[in-house]
Formats: structure tokens, sequence, C-alpha cells
């Protein structure tokens, strides 16, 4: 494939068809494009809305605790100036923590759950289905509908119900329905198209609350925008803090919310190196991983041409990884022309590798971060100590672990 040209501003994107370059769109069903225009329709007039922007603040503040902090993670940073040491450096850069582990339901899913349940209620709906995979973003969205007053319906693969139990239970307490989906290996993948099947045949009052930066246009570009807070807040912050930009800034990518969130808003500081975690899983020899940008290809999936896992018949397939929320098969199209523009590095990063992350930080820091994000600690690890001591690395710490610890414990071979 050609590069596509250096474009003037990387954040410009998407086009009125909803694509970036090559990637995006809204391949959908015929019946579901008057729901898609319609949606579209709506977004475009809030989005520059004071009345809705002030709503939006108001409750991400005084709800989800909005500005997270930009933490300088001291232990980290002084372990990782000894490793440097060790090696003959005597380098290390400063680490810092964007601290969406501290919102209201423990990530930055609160940030687009929040920003769709204000579209829906100015679209004047009734009834929100969600999808999800591990259940975070179904517990983000039953959260917010809750909150809200709205019924609501979150669509799981039956496999993900069975082993996210206390998520479930979660979804349930806060009065949402869960509804197991067998169909195909029963993951989220197949748990997004029940979802899209069940937006067509309740047009009139159900609105569809997408759970990361992908789908038909115009979810990418709303979902980014919902969750732009973070690089927003990342970039005042760390000018605020350090007097200047980041050398570097890294966050995990499944679908890709937390990550175009931290990245939109530095896309054109050319200076600043911008850097996604795949999920690397077992190695990317084998086909037990979720690096869709590394090693799949472009094809179609829930709306939109992007980077996909797929098998030589352009089967999708089902990824791997230690974490449940990178465990999506695809990733945002915004991401894969990012990828394909040269603007933005995608590198995989192991279960293992993970694992000792999340170990690290517990010990160093006493923060014990969610494995999604421990995979972009993990490369932080990596690469800091042969930075300089003046540099500046942005880690994004898009939730907390303690929904991973049964996980955790069992790779361990321990008990909890
Ligand atoms: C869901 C989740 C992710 C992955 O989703 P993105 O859309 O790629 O951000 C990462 N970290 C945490 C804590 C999550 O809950």
């Amino acid at each position: 494939m050609n590069k596509p040209a250096t474009p003037n501003s990387f954040r410009t994107g998407p086009d009125e068809q909803g694509m970036f370059g090559i990637f995006g769109g809204r391949f959908v069903a015929e019946t579901l494009m008057p729901l898609i225009l319609d949606l579209e329709r709506h977004w475009n007039e809030v989005k520059n809305d004071a009345d809705f922007r002030a709503e939006l603040t108001d409750l991400s503040t005084h709800y989800a605790g909005r500005p997270s902090k930009l933490y300088f993670a001291e232990g980290l940073t002084k372990h990782l100036r000894e490793v440097s040491s060790a090696r003959g450096l005597a380098g290390g850069a400063k680490v810092y923590f964007k601290r969406e582990d501290l919102n209201h339901t423990g990530s930055h899913k609160i940030n687009n759950c929040l920003g769709q349940i204000l579209l829906a209620k100015r679209m004047g709906k009734k009834r929100i289905i969600a999808e999800t995979g591990a259940g975070q973003h179904g517990v983000a969205s039953a959260t917010v509908a809750a909150r809200f007053g709205f019924p609501c319906v979150v669509y799981m693969g039956a496999t993900d119900v069975a082993r996210q139990s206390p998520n479930v239970f979660r979804m349930k307490l806060l009065g949402a329905e869960v509804r197991p989906v067998t169909a195909g290996h029963g993951t989220l993948k197949d748990a997004m198209n029940e979802a899209l099947r069940d937006w067509v045949t309740n047009v009139e009052d159900t609105y569809y609350l997408i759970g990361t930066a992908a789908g038909p246009h115009p979810y990418p570009e709303l979902v980014r925008d919902f969750q732009s807070v973070i690089g927003i807040e990342a970039r005042a912050q760390i000018l605020e803090q350090e007097g200047r930009l980041p050398d570097t800034i890294i966050a995990a990518v499944g679908g890709g919310s937390n990550a175009i969130g931290l990245f939109h808003p530095f896309l054109d500081d050319k200076e600043v190196r911008i850097i996604g975690i795949e999920a690397g899983g077992r190695g990317l020899d084998g086909i037990e991983h979720c690096a869709s940008m590394n090693a799949g290809a472009p094809g179609v999936l829930h709306g939109n041409r992007t980077y996909l896992l797929q098998n030589s018949d352009g089967q999708i397939m089902d990824g791997h990884s230690i974490s449940a929320g990178l465990d999506y098969p695809g990733v945002g199209p915004e991401h894969s022309w990012l990828r394909d523009s040269g603007r933005v590095e995608y590198v995989p990063i192991l279960d293992d590798e993970a694992l000792e992350a999340f170990k690290l930080t517990t010990r160093v820091e006493g923060i014990i971060p969610a494995l999604e994000s421990a995979h972009a600690i993990a490369h932080a690890v990596k690469i800091v100590p042969a930075m300089d001591k003046d540099q500046i690395v942005i880690v994004n710490l898009s939730g907390r672990g303690d929904k991973d610890v049964h996980t955790v414990a069992s790779m361990l071979g321990m008990e909890i």
C-alpha cells in the first residue's frame, strides 16, 4: 500500500463520509442508515453547543471526578534510573501517569458514557443498549443509565458472561438487563453484532452507546471527542508542571478510545513521539495475540474499514490477551490511518511483560494498574532507561486493577 502524503494537520479528520484516509466510513445495512444519519445530525448540533458542553463538564467534574491528576511517578522513575545505571547508561526519563484510574467506575470509560448519555437525552431516546466484552463498558453504561433513569440492555458474549460474573452482577445491581449472546464464540465481536441488530429493530426509542472509538461514522469521531478530555488536560498539566511538552506519550490500544483520547490533542506537536501498545499476548508468531495493526490486515467489521485480525479466508479471528479489555479483533479506524501515515507507532507487548509491569507498578508506586494500562507501562519500562534524565514520558493509566486481581492470581499460580 502507498504511504499517504503527510497532511498539514493530523487533527482534521474524519471527512464528511467519516473517512480517515481509506479507513472508517459507514458500511452498514440500509435499514441502519437513517439511524446513523440522525445520530450524526444531532452530534453535529451538540458538539459545539455551549449548554451541552457545560452540562458535560459539570457531570465530569462532580460525578466522575475530573480533571484527573497528572502524577509524577517518582518510584517508577527512580527504579528505571537504577536500571539505567546498572546498564552503564546513567539515564532514565521522568515518568508521569495520567490518572484515569481515579475516575468514577475506575477507568476512562465513564468519559464516553457521560457524553453519549447526554446525547441520547438530547435526541429524546428512552432506552439504552450497549455491548460489552469484559464488562467494564457494560458497567459504565449501566451506571449512567441508572443516573439518568433510562432502562438499559447490555449485550455480552455468553463466554464472557461466564468468566466475568462480578461485572455481570454489578450491571444487574445497577438495574441493567444483561443479555448473553451465544452466536459465534460468544465474545465481544458477537455482542456488538447483536447490539447493532437490536438497534435496527428498535429504531424509534433506542440509543446505541458504543464503548470504543470504532463502529460506523460518527461513532469513532464522537467517542474520540469525548475521550479527548484526557489529552487536553494532560497537555495543559504537563505545560503547567514542567513548562514544556513531553518527549513521548504512551497508551494501550484495545478498540483505541483511551489512546486516541490522549493522543489527539498532541498529534500536531511534531516533537512528541506517540506510541500505541497492542496486546502481543503469547507472541505474534502464533494466533494468541490481539495485535491487529502489527499482525492483521484491512477489512470491514462493525460498519467501518480498519485493521482486523483475520485468517487467509478473511474470517475474523478471536484475539487473545491476558487483559480482557484489549481483546477486540479490530481497532478504531483513526488508529489505522495514524499507523499508515506514520504519525503514531504501534508496538506489541506480551502478556508476561504486562504482568511484570503490573507487579512492578504495584510495588514501587502503591498503585494497582489495570492489566490494559500495564501494557503501556511495560513499554515505558523498556524505553525509559535508554532515554535522558531530562526527558519526559506520559503513560495513560487508563484504569485501576482491582478488577484484574483474580486473573493475576491465577497467572501467578495463587488462589485468592
Ligand atoms: C476498556 C479498557 C481499555 C481498552 O479500551 P480502549 O477503547 O482501547 O481504551 C483499556 N484500559 C481499560 C482500563 C479499559 O477498561
